[in-house]
Order: structure tokens, then sequence, then C-alpha cells
């Protein structure tokens, strides 16, 4: 009898280093690569809590001109090839800013919230390494106020002229960590993407004059299932 049960222990074990080893296989194969797309509806309910942050930013202010962009639809403010003075360091990689650009209204949706703008802080690693997410974006959504009660850290963006932005203030602010894509063309799946549910009040004058020039500029909701989500920061924070 302890013998029959003994053989049904040693053979459940079996069982379940052969299903992990399975489950294991399964992700890291190339052929069953979940879709990671982006933009996304990230939800707190549905993402993994963090305790710690996993995100460095480590310059304080950036000061650049926007300019519309005919091709991409967008106001952006270009970073120069040989400017790596703006570093956030993510899990011991360093990367660097290349630009910020605008989308009207917003690409990502948080506890199905939408705004009229989102900002993009583009940062690319200095050596990509092929089949890497070699990129880091962080995505600000922009809330549309009265001139007098724009956010002070980004009062100074303009799209004539010199423009300031603070980003101090993000330095401590909750946020979403999934790993998604570009979401203009071509789409590649090289993102690491940081997007912060409070958002900033921006001058809706400013808003207003960006989406009469760029229209619609930002890419549908994507849905593919599987996606892993991170959080950042209290509950309360992200609503
Ligand atoms: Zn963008």
């Amino acid at each position: 009898m302890n013998s029959m049960i003994l053989t049904l222990v040693i053979g459940l074990m079996l069982a379940s280093v052969t299903s992990r080893k399975t489950i294991r296989n399964i992700l890291s194969s190339k052929k069953v690569k979940i879709p990671v797309q982006s933009p996304r509806g990230l939800n707190v309910d549905s993402a993994i809590p963090i305790s710690k942050s996993i995100l460095d930013i480590k310059y304080d202010e950036i000061e650049g001109e926007f300019e519309y962009e005919e091709g991409h639809h967008t106001y952006k403010m270009g970073i120069p090839k040989n400017n790596f003075k703006y570093e956030v360091v993510y899990a011991g990689n360093s990367y660097f800013l290349r630009n910020i650009h605008i989308h009207t209204p917003q690409e990502h949706q948080v506890n199905g919230k939408e705004y009229p703008s989102e900002f993009h802080f583009v940062h690319s690693r200095k050596n990509p390494t092929k089949g890497e997410f070699n990129n880091l974006v962080l995505g600000v959504f922009g809330n549309p106020v009265a001139d007098e009660k724009a956010s002070k850290d980004f009062k100074g963006i303009s799209w004539k002229g010199q423009s300031r932005i603070n980003l101090e203030d993000l330095k401590t602010s909750p946020y979403f960590h999934y790993k998604g894509s570009l979401t203009t063309p071509s789409y590649d799946e090289n993102v690491n993407w940081f997007v912060f549910p409070k958002p900033k009040n921006i001058k809706k004058s400013l808003i207003n004059v960006a989406h009469s020039k760029i229209g619609n500029n930002n890419r549908k909701l994507q849905t593919h299932k599987g996606l892993v989500v991170y959080f950042k920061g209290s509950r309360k924070s992200s609503e």
C-alpha cells in the first residue's frame, strides 16, 4: 500500500516538473510569441504591483524647439544625434532622449479614461542590440486647462520658439510599465513603455492648435491577450 502511494507521489512530482518545463518552452518559443503591440488599455486591477521603482530618470529639465513634422503628422522636438545629455536607466541599461512628440487625442488609456493628448518622450540605447527592446518611451497625458492652471513643470511648452519641460515631478510619479511596440509604422516590438496615469495640465489653447494642425494622429488601442503589465504606485494614484 505504502509503495503504491509513493509511486503515485513520485508520478505526480514528475508530471508537475514536465508541465512546468513545457510552459517554459512555450514561453521561450519564437513560434508562439505573444504580440505586444501598442498602445494598450491599462488597468491597475490587472497589473502586477511593484514596490521598488525600476526607472531612474537622470535629468531634470529639457530645452529645445518643437517643429511641425509633415510626414509624421506631429509636433516634434528632436535632440541632436551627438547629444547624450538626457539619460534614463532601466534594468541596468542607459537610454538617451531622442525626441519628444505629441499625439492628439491620447493613445494609451488608463482605467478607460481618455485625454485629448499624450506626449511621448522617446529614448534609445546608444548601441542597439538586434532583437532587444532598444527603445524606452515615457507616455504623459495632457489634460487641457486654462492658461493659468497649467502644470508648472509643463508650462514652458510652446509650438514656436524655445520650450522648456521639467521632469522632476515624474521621477516620483506612479507609472505603468510593459514591453510593447512603436505606435507608428513599422510598429516594431522594441519599446519599454512607461505610462504615467496622472496627467499634466496643459494650456488648452496649445492642444487645440496642435490638433487643428495634426488632426487625429493616434493609433487605436491594441488588444492581444497575454500582455504583462506592471504598476508602481498606490491604487489610488492610478485614478
Ligand atoms: Zn508617439
